[in-house]
């Protein structure tokens, strides 16, 4: 590991430290005491300024490569993950009127997600360990991103996912070669089972909460929002949140470029979830404790009953003064139809959640009209064909002739749009 700019881990709950690599979560708390990868940021200052990141050719999350708990000798084999594009989002802004909106594109990420940032970790990790495969359990993203980069750098996956996963993210892991074990039960007993079959085998653990190095990864998509904001935050930034980890890779981001001098406004999170499944904004709401949750929503991303990350996302909420919001299904199903009609952009549920969640906080004056907003568009809408297609329904059929396409047109004219 790259020892040399990172201090120690620390609990989230005890505080206690430990050093790089010994553990996965706090000895002292258990499952719950996940660990914080904790840098030498006076030694980074001097490797890493906006100068030199204006600079820097790599144009993938490797940019920030000192910030990251990886050895640099096997990045430049890996596929071009991160540096993704920024959007300005004009048409939107005028749908919602809103005084600016930005959207981070992730769908074009090698296996079209987000989750690719954390699985690089992972799959360099395994092989800076010489650990001799990878495995994890996963609602779709988190696996079929390890399967990919996995595939890449030509080391096996283990991957268990719940039964009710999207047959365009399944398809995806059998295409990158990985073994795939459908688990007859929800996303918790999956979980459970993973976690049993990494122990008994000694695979390299990508469970995304209890393993403190995938937040690393995640949290670059926060850096490059910053530098390619000219280290102006917005200010706020909203996503979707299931497990918690992509909204605390965030919250690191802040923390890390602040520490490091390159921001010095803290952009506010808006944690948006589905109603169908919302564990953190009934805690929120309610003012009590996390409580598990039934996971009925068409954004299987997010569905996470029990999440497994939940004291780093709601400090992330917490402490940049933000909010946790819910929306329902037909909300999410708007809002895949309004990224795809006005922006361009293909989106799947859990995706298009957090523009139904912007939309919902400015009704309910969460956010301002005159406030600026990044929208991380977190995964493609083709790994959900079902889903897409219940946002859209099916074109009309039209017999082929130009007199009945001539009819059917006038007829579809006066179709609204959204
Ligand atoms: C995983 C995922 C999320 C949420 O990330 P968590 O770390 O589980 O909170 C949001 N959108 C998509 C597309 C995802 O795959
Ligand atoms: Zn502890």
């Amino acid at each position: 590991m790259n020892t040399h700019f990172m201090k120690h881990l620390e609990c989230v709950l005890c505080k206690k430290t430990y050093p790089i690599g010994a553990y996965f979560t706090c000895p002292s708390c258990g499952e719950k005491g996940i660990l914080d990868v904790v840098y030498d940021y006076e030694t980074i200052k001097k490797f890493m300024t906006k100068d030199t990141l204006k600079q820097d050719d790599d144009h993938s999350m490797f940019r920030y490569r000192y910030l990251l708990p990886v050895q640099t000798d096997h990045m430049k084999d890996m596929l071009k993950i991160g540096w993704t594009p920024f959007y300005r989002a004009h048409r939107l802004e005028t749908y919602l009127g809103l005084r600016k909106l930005f959207i981070k594109d992730e769908s074009v990420n090698p296996s079209g997600s987000l989750k690719d940032r954390a699985s690089a970790i992972a799959v360099l990790q395994a092989i800076d360990q010489g650990v001799n495969a990878v495995s994890c359990s996963s609602t779709g993203n988190a696996a079929s991103s390890l399967a990919c980069h996995a595939a890449r750098m030509g080391i096996p996956a283990y991957i268990f996912v719940p039964k009710r996963a999207p047959i365009g993210k399944v398809n995806q892991l059998l295409l990158y070669g990985a073994h795939v074990t459908l688990v007859d039960g929800d996303y918790n007993q999956t979980y459970q089972l993973s976690k049993e079959a990494i122990e008994h085998f000694g695979w390299y653990n990508r469970n995304a909460a209890v393993n403190p190095y995938l937040v690393e990864g995640k949290k670059t998509v926060g850096y490059e929002i910053f530098e390619q904001k000219d280290f102006r935050p917005t200010d706020w930034i909203a996503v979707s949140v299931g497990d918690g980890c992509t909204i605390a890779g965030i919250y690191k981001a802040i923390y890390d470029f602040k520490k490091l001098g390159l921001i010095h406004k803290i952009p506010k999170l808006l944690g948006v979830q589905s109603e169908g499944c919302a564990p953190f904004v009934e805690a929120y709401l309610s003012q009590s404790p996390l409580k598990k949750a039934e996971e009925h929503t068409i954004a299987d991303s997010i569905a996470v009953g029990v999440p497994r990350n939940p004291i780093k996302a709601i400090h992330a909420v917490e402490k940049t003064h933000g909010a946790w919001i819910a929306v329902p299904d037909e909300k999410i199903l708007e809002a895949m139809r309004l990224l795809g009609t006005h922006e361009g952009l293909c989106a799947e549920p859990a995706s298009a959640a957090a523009l139904a969640g912007i939309k919902e906080a400015l009704k309910q004056g969460i956010i301002k009209p005159s406030e600026s907003v990044v929208m991380i568009h977190t995964g493609h809408g083709l790994k959900d064909p079902v889903n897409a297609q219940k946002a859209v329904g099916s074109p009309p059929l039209c017999s082929p002739e130009l007199n009945a396409f001539i009819k059917q047109h006038e007829s579809l004219k006066e179709t609204p749009h959204d």
